[in-house]
């Protein structure tokens, strides 16, 4: 780890918050990364960084072949906001590999902390909803 931005070309930004060094031996340097994007000062930096050095990264990991999501893993559930639909109908549980979309109530759409929390629009993750698509008897 360094608290420098990893950029090696961050002093060609020549901003002024970069001077540093006496009348006659004036320099730029380096910002500090920022906290936000870990070792990078800004998105420029990190995207000069990621342009010189992609290749150098993706051989570390590897490379994966194509990734597929089967059918009776594809459950969500969706929070739709409209003005004319009651609190009633505003979730669904999808699977649009299934063609299905089934209004369900908000108790099965959410948690009991989710429901206490008030926040309307956050919904269990995608294995719960395959368990909820399993208990309606949408699902096996
Ligand atoms: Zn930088």
């Amino acid at each position: 780890m360094s608290e420098w931005c990893q950029n090696k070309k961050c002093p060609e930004k020549k901003n002024q918050n970069q001077i540093r060094g006496s009348k006659g031996a004036k320099y730029y340097q380096s910002n500090k990364a920022n906290h936000w994007l870990g070792h990078w000062c800004s998105n420029g930096c990190r995207e000069a960084w990621w342009n010189e050095h992609k290749d150098t990264c993706i051989n570390a990991v590897g490379f994966i072949d194509k990734q597929v999501l089967p059918l009776e893993n594809a459950w969500f559930v969706e929070y739709r906001y409209s003005y004319n639909s009651g609190v009633e109908n505003r979730y669904y549980l999808r699977n649009k590999l299934m063609g299905i979309n089934q209004p369900i109530t908000r108790q099965q759409a959410q948690t009991q902390e989710q429901i206490d929390a008030d926040h309307n629009w956050v919904t269990i993750d995608d294995t719960q909803a395959r368990e909820l698509a399993i208990r309606l008897g949408l699902a096996s």
